[in-house]
């Protein structure tokens, strides 16, 4: 690991002005993807500031709203009674990720910053344009299977890691963000960049800048929600593929509908075409399987992850069908 420099902040304001010194600056949550990447030196901040001792942290309700402070744990989140309640596609996105030890440590903010999993971006005797701009990509030739089929371009086929960022991303969350000069807020639907020729660009968040908080709105009543993960193995595995749903359904019609993927592409994926198909369609399998072949039309598969067309549009079904056709 490189040597750096180590600062607690004191407050918001210490935090952010302290990063603001330039981009060789790094903030440290829970540390269970910061700390790995810079004993594996891939990440090498000049300046590591320790933001666990800020008041961010818990999980206020208001006004059909949800405020997560960016300190909240993925525990303390899935353990929310208005997140069991009202938004499972939530709870089930934080318990099927990482281990409890992991989610006891990580915090909301982190997980939405989590770097790709990508091996050869973490393997730094491979060339890789988001760890080094301009240097090549060993994974457009290399194996493929955890790579990403939507959002792709000629520079980089990561995928995004995070299962809460795709939930939220279905859900319209909104991130609050602390600048040096002041505070704004990013809807998450537009926070994450695709690559294209600047894959190492992966947010809209400037240097220093802080997320301090995430609106998360209330699904109007009615609204059944899930997270369906499919990956290698039952537990403490990333997602093969992955799909956010929520759909309100009366009279056999779908009146309202929400898709979100992850394992298959670049950035937490929403599916607007797949949502189009379902609203107003008749619930059941025949409109989820034209959602699903909706939601992945774009794919541009490889060799070695064709198998997750498929497999991203079965995952798309099978949340449809366990959702909609669970008790209310
Ligand atoms: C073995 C293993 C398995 C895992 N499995 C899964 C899984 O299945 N699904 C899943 O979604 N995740 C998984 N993860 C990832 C895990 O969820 C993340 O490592 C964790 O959420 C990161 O949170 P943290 O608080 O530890 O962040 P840190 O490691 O402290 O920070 C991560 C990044 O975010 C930045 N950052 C942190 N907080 C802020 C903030 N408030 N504002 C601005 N920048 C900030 C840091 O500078 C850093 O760049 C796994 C991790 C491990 C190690």
């Amino acid at each position: 690991m490189q040597p750096f420099e180590y600062v607690r902040a004191t407050d918001v304001r210490h935090a952010v002005t302290a990063a603001a010194t330039g981009p060789a600056a790094a903030f440290l949550a829970g540390g269970t993807t910061q700390v790995d990447l810079m004993k594996d030196g891939v990440l090498a901040p000049g300046v590591l500031i320790d933001i666990t001792r800020l008041p961010l942290r818990g999980v206020a309700a208001s006004g059909g709203m949800l405020r997560v402070g960016a300190l909240t744990t993925m525990e303390e989140l899935a353990a929310d009674p208005v997140i069991a309640e009202r938004l499972p596609m939530v709870r089930e996105s934080l318990l099927l990720a990482a281990s409890p030890q992991l989610r006891n440590m990580a915090t909301i903010g982190g997980n939405l910053l989590q770097r790709t999993r990508c091996r050869y971006y973490r393997d730094l005797s491979c060339a890789c344009n988001k760890r080094a701009p301009g240097a090549g990509c060993d994974a457009l030739k290399g194996h493929h299977r955890m790579h990403a089929i939507l959002g792709t371009s000629e520079h980089c086929i990561a995928t995004h890691a995070s299962d809460l960022a795709v939930a939220l991303t279905a859900l319209d969350a909104i991130v609050h963000v602390r600048c040096p000069d002041g505070e704004r807020a990013v809807p998450l639907t537009g926070f994450y960049r695709m690559p294209g020729d600047t894959p190492g660009v992966e947010n809209a968040l400037g240097p220093g800048e802080l997320i301090t908080s995430v609106e998360v709105p209330l699904l109007p009543e009615g609204t059944r929600s899930g997270y369906l993960k499919v990956r290698d193995r039952a537990s403490y595995e990333f997602a093969l593929a992955s799909a956010a749903v929520a759909v309100r359904v009366s009279d056999g019609v779908v009146r309202d509908a929400r898709v979100a993927l992850g394992g298959l592409a670049t950035i937490p994926w929403r599916s607007r075409a797949a949502e189009d198909v379902l609203r107003g369609a008749a619930a059941g399998e025949q409109s989820y399987a034209a959602a699903a072949d909706a939601a992945l039309a774009g794919a541009r598969p490889r060799p070695g992850n064709a198998f997750k067309v498929e497999l991203g549009k079965r995952t798309i079904v099978r949340a449809l069908s366990l959702v909609a056709g669970a008790p209310g």
